[in-house]
């Protein structure tokens, strides 16, 4: 008895581009008066890193959430 299951649900994504980043190194919020940077990533150049100001600062390390390469 092979049955086959429908597959219901999984409308479109929406995508909010009024998303704020948010720094990965800490996962604040970033506030747009803020002296952040943002990059992609070196290694996979896909997504968008972004990083604080303070942890711009104390050099804290990132990590690439989509290839997992980690970075000063
Ligand atoms: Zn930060
Ligand atoms: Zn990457």
């Amino acid at each position: 008895m092979a049955q086959v299951s429908e597959s219901k649900g999984g409308g479109p994504v929406i995508v909010e581009a009024a998303t704020p980043p948010v720094c990965v190194s800490c996962g604040r919020l970033i506030t747009p008066r803020e002296k952040a940077v943002k990059f992609l990533c070196p290694n996979c150049g896909v997504v968008l890193i972004w990083r604080c100001s303070k942890c711009r600062d104390l050099s804290n390390p990132y990590k690439c959430p989509n290839c997992g390469f980690e970075g000063p």
